[in-house]
């Protein structure tokens, strides 16, 4: 019997052979940050007291700020929904379920937090938090749990007939409503997904990414390599851009993998040069790791500050997302606008933003080239 959780999905429907038995599965910081969040809005949701250093300690990760960041974005995203739509006040989260399917699939998952609706007891809300940066649709996650919550017998048992799919995207706090899954669409769901499953073929892609088999795939590496050759006899400077353009959208699945392998690379020579302290490159300069600081910008204190200075909320909007850019553009604008010198401006509002908490710095790490002199 075949064993499928329903984060995997997806991935099977998109190769099945990503689905045998076997395989490494790598973690990646992303995702074991991700497992992070989850275990503290997990631990909030039920109103159980958890410290952050035990839980990035538990699930490896370092960043601790960033932790704190996407847990108090998932809150923020909770208390939404509480207030402004009366849901998840009585809930259980991490609810674990599985069912098999003709003897020869097994399903089964965790889902992140649900609750039968109070108004309709015939009907389930799931949330699902999301994590990453990329918004990749998980339709198949969702239906996963949604078949496996209406295939559970004590709860088919207690009438519910339909289950809500909410995705919570911690990144960019915003929260997203599905259509609801009942026993009929998800039976045309199952079809569809045991047909897909039951093909015998290698199917690379983008996808692949998460794969544990994309360390030894031949398919893969063939995909690669042909992906390379097509890249390589591309030349970009003798065609226009109206020439060249449909040619790499016809190939931009290959192109998004050979940027995701550069990158795997790419991480690999990182963790060489802060073994090693330094590479040398092929046209004599030198690899080094280069310490950087990258502003926060912590949103209730900053909007706290602008509206104190005689920002309107206006203003704060234009910079709702505090990457530094937009911000700076605002200060600047206005500087503009008084007559003020840009440079003055902006550094008296950093500092100003560092001393009540609305700007922090973080140092990262960089792989640099440098002049080997
Ligand atoms: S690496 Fe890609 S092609 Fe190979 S099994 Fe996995 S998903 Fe399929």
């Amino acid at each position: 019997m075949i064993k499928l959780r329903a984060s995997r999905v997806e991935l099977a429907r998109l190769c099945p052979m990503s689905m045998r038995p076997g395989g490494v599965q790598s973690t990646s910081e992303p995702a074991r940050m991700g497992t992070a969040v989850h275990a503290a809005l997990a631990e909030y949701v039920m109103n159980r007291p958890f410290e952050f250093a035990h839980v990035a300690g538990q699930n490896g990760v370092s960043d601790l700020e960033e932790l704190r960041i996407l847990f108090n974005c998932g809150v923020s995203i909770l208390k939404q929904l509480r207030e402004d739509y009366g849901l998840f006040n009585d809930c259980w989260v991490e609810v674990y379920s599985q069912c098999s399917i003709e003897q020869v699939l097994a399903l089964s998952g965790h889902a992140d937090v649900m609750e039968v609706a109070r108004e309709d007891a015939k009907t389930i809300h799931l949330l699902d938090w999301k994590t990453g940066r990329e918004r990749k649709t998980s339709y198949d996650q969702l239906a996963t749990y949604a078949y496996l919550i209406l295939h559970d017998e004590r709860l088919a048992s207690a009438g519910i007939e339909e289950v809500v799919p909410i995705t919570a995207w911690i990144r960019d706090r915003e929260i997203e409503i599905g259509a609801a899954f009942t026993r009929e669409n998800l039976d045309e769901w199952l079809k569809a997904m045991l047909a897909d499953l039951n093909r015998d073929v290698f199917c690379p892609g983008h996808h692949c990414t998460f794969c544990p088999y994309n360390h030894t795939c031949e398919a893969l590496n063939n995909k690669n390599k042909s992906a390379l050759a097509i890249f390589r006899d591309l030349n970009p400077a003798e065609m226009t851009p109206a020439e060249l353009a449909p040619i790499i959208a016809a190939r931009w699945d290959e192109l998004r993998h050979l940027e995701a392998k550069i990158k795997e690379v790419k991480d690999l020579v990182k963790e060489q040069v802060k073994e090693r302290g330094s590479l040398p490159t092929s046209i004599g300069h030198k690899l080094v790791m280069e310490t950087r600081q990258r502003k926060r910008w912590n949103d209730d204190e900053l909007d706290e500050m602008l509206i104190k200075d005689g920002w309107t909320i206006l203003d704060c909007d234009s910079c709702r997302s505090y990457d530094s850019k937009a911000v700076l553009e605002s200060i600047k604008a206005r500087a503009k606008q008084d007559k003020e010198k840009i440079g003055d401006a902006v550094k008296l509002f950093l500092e100003e933003a560092e001393e009540c908490g609305a700007l922090s710095y973080k140092e990262t790490q960089a792989l640099t080239e440098i002049k080997d002199v």
